[in-house]
Protein backbone atom coordinates (compact mmCIF):
# COMPACT_ATOMS: atom_id res chain seq x y z
CA UNK A 1 0.00 0.00 0.00
CA UNK A 2 1.73 3.13 -0.98
CA UNK A 3 1.72 6.16 1.15
CA UNK A 4 -1.29 8.41 -0.69
CA UNK A 5 -3.62 5.36 -0.41
CA UNK A 6 -2.89 5.03 3.75
CA UNK A 7 -3.80 9.07 3.68
CA UNK A 8 -6.64 8.16 1.77
CA UNK A 9 -7.93 6.00 4.31
CA UNK A 10 -7.34 7.49 7.21
CA UNK A 11 -9.33 10.34 5.81
CA UNK A 12 -12.24 8.54 5.43
CA UNK A 13 -11.94 7.26 8.49
CA UNK A 14 -11.65 10.23 10.26
CA UNK A 15 -15.05 11.48 7.28
CA UNK A 16 -16.98 8.37 8.84
CA UNK A 17 -16.08 9.13 12.74
CA UNK A 18 -16.75 12.81 12.46
CA UNK A 19 -20.43 13.99 13.34
CA UNK A 20 -22.16 15.53 10.23
CA UNK A 21 -21.12 19.15 10.28
CA UNK A 22 -17.63 18.25 11.17
CA UNK A 23 -17.42 16.32 8.04
CA UNK A 24 -18.36 19.57 6.54
CA UNK A 25 -14.95 21.32 7.44
CA UNK A 26 -13.77 18.91 5.69
CA UNK A 27 -15.77 18.82 2.56
CA UNK A 28 -15.97 22.66 3.04
CA UNK A 29 -17.56 24.62 0.56
CA UNK A 30 -21.16 23.73 0.58
CA UNK A 31 -22.78 22.89 -3.06
CA UNK A 32 -25.69 23.82 -2.54
CA UNK A 33 -27.29 27.40 -1.28
CA UNK A 34 -28.52 27.91 1.58
CA UNK A 35 -32.30 28.92 2.52
CA UNK A 36 -34.88 29.44 4.53
CA UNK A 37 -38.65 31.01 3.79
CA UNK A 38 -41.73 30.90 5.86
CA UNK A 39 -45.22 32.26 6.46
CA UNK A 40 -47.32 33.20 9.41
CA UNK A 41 -50.04 32.39 7.26
CA UNK A 42 -52.16 34.41 4.72
CA UNK A 43 -55.62 36.38 4.49
CA UNK A 44 -56.87 40.02 4.74
CA UNK A 45 -53.73 41.20 6.14
CA UNK A 46 -53.63 45.23 4.64
CA UNK A 47 -51.60 48.28 6.09
CA UNK A 48 -54.99 50.03 7.20
CA UNK A 49 -55.52 47.01 9.57
CA UNK A 50 -52.38 47.36 11.77
CA UNK A 51 -51.00 50.26 14.00
CA UNK A 52 -46.77 50.77 13.60
CA UNK A 53 -46.94 48.61 16.62
CA UNK A 54 -48.42 45.73 15.22
CA UNK A 55 -46.65 45.63 11.96
CA UNK A 56 -43.35 45.93 14.00
CA UNK A 57 -44.57 42.69 16.41
CA UNK A 58 -45.57 40.95 13.53
CA UNK A 59 -42.20 41.66 11.28
CA UNK A 60 -39.64 41.16 14.89
CA UNK A 61 -41.28 37.50 15.34
CA UNK A 62 -41.10 36.50 11.77
CA UNK A 63 -36.88 37.76 11.29
CA UNK A 64 -36.86 35.40 14.71
CA UNK A 65 -37.57 32.58 13.07
CA UNK A 66 -35.56 33.49 10.00
CA UNK A 67 -32.87 33.84 12.13
CA UNK A 68 -33.49 30.73 13.84
CA UNK A 69 -33.84 28.36 10.91
CA UNK A 70 -31.16 29.99 8.91
CA UNK A 71 -28.04 29.86 12.06
CA UNK A 72 -28.93 25.94 12.07
CA UNK A 73 -28.47 25.46 8.13
CA UNK A 74 -25.06 28.22 8.64
CA UNK A 75 -24.06 25.97 11.35
CA UNK A 76 -23.69 23.00 8.90
CA UNK A 77 -27.66 21.68 10.60
CA UNK A 78 -30.02 20.15 8.66
CA UNK A 79 -33.02 21.61 7.06
CA UNK A 80 -35.38 19.38 9.30
CA UNK A 81 -33.62 21.35 12.23
CA UNK A 82 -34.02 24.52 10.66
CA UNK A 83 -37.64 24.12 9.75
CA UNK A 84 -38.44 23.04 13.62
CA UNK A 85 -36.61 26.17 15.01
CA UNK A 86 -38.52 28.87 12.95
CA UNK A 87 -41.93 26.93 13.68
CA UNK A 88 -40.56 26.43 17.19
CA UNK A 89 -40.81 30.65 17.30
CA UNK A 90 -43.92 31.29 15.69
CA UNK A 91 -45.96 28.54 17.55
CA UNK A 92 -44.77 29.87 20.36
CA UNK A 93 -45.54 33.40 19.60
CA UNK A 94 -49.53 34.22 20.60
CA UNK A 95 -49.28 36.23 17.45
CA UNK A 96 -49.59 33.12 14.88
CA UNK A 97 -52.77 30.92 15.29
CA UNK A 98 -50.68 27.92 16.08
CA UNK A 99 -49.17 26.84 19.56
CA UNK A 100 -50.24 29.62 21.83
CA UNK A 101 -52.70 31.73 20.34
CA UNK A 102 -54.21 29.05 18.61
CA UNK A 103 -57.69 29.46 17.30
CA UNK A 104 -60.84 28.20 19.37
CA UNK A 105 -63.34 25.04 17.81
CA UNK A 106 -66.96 25.02 18.07
CA UNK A 107 -66.60 23.83 21.07
CA UNK A 108 -64.20 26.00 22.62
CA UNK A 109 -61.70 24.03 22.59
CA UNK A 110 -58.43 24.63 20.54
CA UNK A 111 -57.34 21.51 18.60
CA UNK A 112 -53.94 21.88 16.56
CA UNK A 113 -52.61 20.13 13.71
CA UNK A 114 -48.96 20.16 12.30
CA UNK A 115 -46.84 18.42 9.80
CA UNK A 116 -43.33 17.78 9.07
CA UNK A 117 -41.73 16.02 5.73
CA UNK A 118 -37.82 14.77 4.46
CA UNK A 119 -37.33 15.97 0.91
CA UNK A 120 -34.53 13.54 0.92
CA UNK A 121 -36.67 10.02 1.50
CA UNK A 122 -40.12 11.34 1.69
CA UNK A 123 -40.52 10.43 5.75
CA UNK A 124 -43.05 12.47 6.84
CA UNK A 125 -45.20 13.18 10.14
CA UNK A 126 -48.66 14.66 11.42
CA UNK A 127 -50.50 15.39 14.38
CA UNK A 128 -53.66 16.58 14.44
CA UNK A 129 -56.32 17.49 16.98
CA UNK A 130 -53.71 17.87 19.83
CA UNK A 131 -54.04 20.38 22.48
CA UNK A 132 -51.34 19.52 25.24
CA UNK A 133 -48.86 19.33 23.17
CA UNK A 134 -46.61 22.80 23.31
CA UNK A 135 -44.77 22.47 20.31
CA UNK A 136 -47.12 20.67 17.96
CA UNK A 137 -44.33 20.41 15.18
CA UNK A 138 -42.26 18.23 17.61
CA UNK A 139 -44.89 16.03 17.64
CA UNK A 140 -44.85 15.71 14.07
CA UNK A 141 -41.15 15.23 13.80
CA UNK A 142 -41.59 12.39 16.59
CA UNK A 143 -44.14 10.38 14.91
CA UNK A 144 -41.80 10.91 11.51
CA UNK A 145 -38.72 9.53 13.58
CA UNK A 146 -40.15 7.29 16.49
CA UNK A 147 -43.36 5.43 15.14
CA UNK A 148 -43.98 3.33 12.06
CA UNK A 149 -47.24 5.80 11.21
CA UNK A 150 -47.03 9.34 9.50
CA UNK A 151 -50.59 10.86 10.80
CA UNK A 152 -51.41 10.02 14.80
CA UNK A 153 -54.64 12.36 16.34
CA UNK A 154 -55.79 13.33 19.53
CA UNK A 155 -55.17 11.20 22.80
CA UNK A 156 -52.90 8.82 20.73
CA UNK A 157 -50.65 11.41 19.65
CA UNK A 158 -50.64 12.80 23.13
CA UNK A 159 -49.95 9.80 24.96
CA UNK A 160 -46.66 9.06 22.68
CA UNK A 161 -45.69 12.65 23.04
CA UNK A 162 -45.27 12.64 26.58
CA UNK A 163 -43.97 9.10 26.23
CA UNK A 164 -41.17 11.00 23.85
CA UNK A 165 -40.89 13.61 26.50
CA UNK A 166 -42.28 16.17 24.73
CA UNK A 167 -43.26 19.51 26.81
CA UNK A 168 -46.96 18.97 27.37
CA UNK A 169 -48.85 21.82 29.12
CA UNK A 170 -52.31 22.42 30.62
CA UNK A 171 -54.43 23.17 27.44
CA UNK A 172 -55.18 26.52 28.82
CA UNK A 173 -51.17 27.72 28.07
CA UNK A 174 -52.47 28.33 24.60
CA UNK A 175 -55.67 30.67 25.37
CA UNK A 176 -55.52 33.97 24.55
CA UNK A 177 -58.25 36.44 25.03
CA UNK A 178 -57.99 37.55 21.38
CA UNK A 179 -58.85 33.71 20.11
CA UNK A 180 -61.95 33.86 22.42
CA UNK A 181 -63.65 36.55 21.35
CA UNK A 182 -63.34 35.56 17.88
CA UNK A 183 -65.39 32.45 18.45
CA UNK A 184 -67.95 34.54 20.79
CA UNK A 185 -68.13 36.61 17.47
CA UNK A 186 -69.01 33.33 15.11
CA UNK A 187 -70.39 31.13 17.37
CA UNK A 188 -74.29 30.37 16.52
CA UNK A 189 -73.21 31.71 12.95
CA UNK A 190 -71.65 28.32 11.52
CA UNK A 191 -69.55 29.30 10.10
CA UNK A 192 -65.58 28.83 9.88
CA UNK A 193 -63.17 31.91 9.95
CA UNK A 194 -59.66 31.62 8.20
CA UNK A 195 -57.10 33.75 10.36
CA UNK A 196 -57.22 37.12 8.49
CA UNK A 197 -60.18 36.33 6.33
CA UNK A 198 -60.28 39.57 3.81
CA UNK A 199 -64.23 39.89 3.86
CA UNK A 200 -64.43 39.94 7.08
CA UNK A 201 -61.92 43.61 6.71
CA UNK A 202 -64.84 46.33 6.86
CA UNK A 203 -63.06 48.67 9.75
CA UNK A 204 -59.53 49.13 11.02
CA UNK A 205 -58.44 46.75 13.26
CA UNK A 206 -61.51 44.29 13.09
CA UNK A 207 -59.22 41.02 11.69
CA UNK A 208 -56.42 41.76 13.90
CA UNK A 209 -58.53 41.56 16.55
CA UNK A 210 -61.60 39.24 15.44
CA UNK A 211 -60.33 37.51 11.85
CA UNK A 212 -56.27 36.44 12.01
CA UNK A 213 -55.43 33.43 10.50
CA UNK A 214 -52.19 32.84 11.41
CA UNK A 215 -50.86 29.33 10.14
CA UNK A 216 -47.33 29.05 10.14
CA UNK A 217 -44.96 27.19 8.01
CA UNK A 218 -41.45 26.92 6.90
CA UNK A 219 -39.47 25.11 4.37
CA UNK A 220 -35.32 25.05 3.85
CA UNK A 221 -32.77 24.12 1.66
CA UNK A 222 -29.58 22.61 3.55
CA UNK A 223 -26.24 22.20 2.40
CA UNK A 224 -26.59 18.71 2.04
CA UNK A 225 -29.39 19.30 -0.40
CA UNK A 226 -32.44 18.33 1.38
CA UNK A 227 -35.61 19.87 1.37
CA UNK A 228 -37.83 20.20 4.53
CA UNK A 229 -41.01 21.23 4.86
CA UNK A 230 -42.98 21.92 8.10
CA UNK A 231 -46.66 23.52 9.15
CA UNK A 232 -48.65 23.98 11.82
CA UNK A 233 -51.84 25.36 12.76
CA UNK A 234 -55.00 25.77 15.09
CA UNK A 235 -57.11 25.45 12.20
CA UNK A 236 -60.15 27.64 11.25
CA UNK A 237 -62.47 29.45 13.96
CA UNK A 238 -65.88 27.63 14.80
CA UNK A 239 -64.65 24.96 12.99
CA UNK A 240 -66.55 21.62 14.00
CA UNK A 241 -65.18 19.58 16.96
CA UNK A 242 -62.91 17.09 15.28
CA UNK A 243 -62.69 18.63 12.08
CA UNK A 244 -59.07 17.93 10.45
CA UNK A 245 -57.56 20.80 7.92
CA UNK A 246 -54.83 20.08 5.33
CA UNK A 247 -51.89 21.39 7.38
CA UNK A 248 -51.20 17.47 8.95
CA UNK A 249 -52.16 16.24 5.62
CA UNK A 250 -49.05 15.45 3.83
CA UNK A 251 -49.47 16.49 -0.24
CA UNK A 252 -51.98 19.21 1.09
CA UNK A 253 -50.82 21.40 2.97
CA UNK A 254 -47.35 20.28 3.49
CA UNK A 255 -44.92 18.51 1.51
CA UNK A 256 -41.30 18.37 0.74
CA UNK A 257 -39.27 16.23 -2.43
CA UNK A 258 -35.57 17.08 -3.26
CA UNK A 259 -36.69 16.26 -6.71
CA UNK A 260 -38.46 19.50 -6.94
CA UNK A 261 -39.24 21.59 -4.11
CA UNK A 262 -40.61 22.11 -0.55
CA UNK A 263 -44.50 23.32 0.31
CA UNK A 264 -46.48 24.96 3.17
CA UNK A 265 -49.50 26.16 2.74
CA UNK A 266 -52.09 28.38 4.52
CA UNK A 267 -55.84 29.52 3.89
CA UNK A 268 -59.16 27.26 3.91
CA UNK A 269 -57.62 23.98 4.15
CA UNK A 270 -61.01 21.73 2.60
CA UNK A 271 -59.83 23.04 -0.90
CA UNK A 272 -56.35 22.06 -0.34
CA UNK A 273 -56.83 18.65 0.59
CA UNK A 274 -59.57 19.00 -2.42
CA UNK A 275 -56.90 19.87 -4.53
CA UNK A 276 -54.04 18.20 -3.12
CA UNK A 277 -52.38 21.61 -2.95
CA UNK A 278 -48.85 20.82 -2.13
CA UNK A 279 -48.04 17.66 -3.94
CA UNK A 280 -49.70 19.11 -7.07
CA UNK A 281 -47.34 22.22 -6.97
CA UNK A 282 -44.60 19.28 -6.96
CA UNK A 283 -46.07 17.55 -9.27
CA UNK A 284 -46.60 20.57 -11.90
CA UNK A 285 -42.80 20.89 -11.18
CA UNK A 286 -41.85 17.52 -12.05
CA UNK A 287 -43.86 16.69 -14.54
CA UNK A 288 -44.29 19.90 -16.52
CA UNK A 289 -41.34 21.46 -15.95
CA UNK A 290 -43.09 24.31 -14.59
CA UNK A 291 -40.78 26.61 -12.42
CA UNK A 292 -42.15 27.28 -8.72
CA UNK A 293 -43.56 30.74 -8.64
CA UNK A 294 -45.63 29.10 -12.45
CA UNK A 295 -46.68 25.85 -10.27
CA UNK A 296 -47.57 27.96 -7.44
CA UNK A 297 -49.91 30.50 -9.52
CA UNK A 298 -51.39 27.39 -11.07
CA UNK A 299 -52.50 25.91 -8.00
CA UNK A 300 -53.65 28.50 -5.85
CA UNK A 301 -55.02 30.87 -8.96
CA UNK A 302 -56.42 28.03 -11.42
CA UNK A 303 -57.40 25.71 -8.82
CA UNK A 304 -58.45 26.78 -5.44
CA UNK A 305 -59.37 30.07 -6.45
CA UNK A 306 -61.97 28.06 -8.74
CA UNK A 307 -63.24 26.24 -6.10
CA UNK A 308 -63.77 29.20 -4.17
CA UNK A 309 -60.83 28.92 -1.40
CA UNK A 310 -58.76 31.80 -0.29
CA UNK A 311 -55.19 31.73 0.81
CA UNK A 312 -51.48 30.80 0.35
CA UNK A 313 -48.47 28.83 -0.13
CA UNK A 314 -44.52 29.25 0.19
CA UNK A 315 -42.30 27.03 -2.09
CA UNK A 316 -38.62 26.88 -1.88
CA UNK A 317 -37.08 24.87 -5.09
CA UNK A 318 -34.39 22.28 -4.77
CA UNK A 319 -31.79 24.97 -6.28
CA UNK A 320 -32.94 27.50 -3.46
CA UNK A 321 -35.39 29.72 -5.76
CA UNK A 322 -38.46 31.13 -3.43
CA UNK A 323 -41.63 31.24 -4.06
CA UNK A 324 -44.76 32.64 -2.55
CA UNK A 325 -48.30 33.49 -3.28
CA UNK A 326 -51.91 34.38 -2.19
CA UNK A 327 -55.61 35.26 -3.21
CA UNK A 328 -55.84 36.60 -0.16
CA UNK A 329 -54.45 40.32 0.55
CA UNK A 330 -51.95 39.96 1.93
CA UNK A 331 -49.62 36.76 3.62
CA UNK A 332 -47.06 36.72 6.35
CA UNK A 333 -43.92 36.23 4.40
CA UNK A 334 -40.21 36.12 5.08
CA UNK A 335 -36.86 34.18 3.46
CA UNK A 336 -33.42 34.52 4.32
CA UNK A 337 -30.82 33.06 1.84
CA UNK A 338 -26.83 32.17 1.88
CA UNK A 339 -26.90 35.01 -1.01
CA UNK A 340 -27.48 37.41 1.85
CA UNK A 341 -31.16 38.22 0.44
CA UNK A 342 -33.39 38.82 3.53
CA UNK A 343 -36.85 39.70 2.77
CA UNK A 344 -39.83 40.01 5.47
CA UNK A 345 -43.27 41.11 3.76
CA UNK A 346 -46.64 40.99 5.03
CA UNK A 347 -48.94 42.60 2.52
CA UNK A 348 -49.92 42.50 -0.96
CA UNK A 349 -47.18 41.06 -3.52
CA UNK A 350 -44.26 43.48 -4.09
CA UNK A 351 -44.65 44.18 -7.89
CA UNK A 352 -41.45 43.52 -9.54
N1 LIG B 1 -55.08 25.77 6.51
C1 LIG B 1 -55.51 25.88 7.88
C2 LIG B 1 -56.66 24.94 8.09
O1 LIG B 1 -57.54 24.88 7.25
C3 LIG B 1 -55.96 27.26 8.25
C4 LIG B 1 -55.04 28.39 7.87
O2 LIG B 1 -54.10 28.22 7.12
O3 LIG B 1 -55.25 29.50 8.34
O4 LIG B 1 -56.73 24.31 9.12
Amino acid sequence: MNKLSIISIGLLFLISCSPQSEKLTLAETPKNPLAIVIHGGAGGVEKRFFTTEQELAYKNTLQEALDAGYVILEKGGTSLEAVQAAIIIMENSPLFNAGKGAVFNSEGKQEMDASIMDGSNLKAGAVAGVNHIKNPILAARMVMDSTSHVLLSGKGAEIIAKKFNLEMVESDYFFTPKRYNQLMKLQGKEEMKLDHNSSEHQKINYFIDDHKYGTVGAVALDRFGNIAAGTSTGGMTNKKYGRIGDTPIIGAGNYANNETCGVSCTGTGEYYIRTVAAHEISNLMKYKNFSAQKALKEVIFNQISKLGGEGGAIVLDKNGNVAWDFNSSGMFRGYKKSTGENVVEMYEMSKK
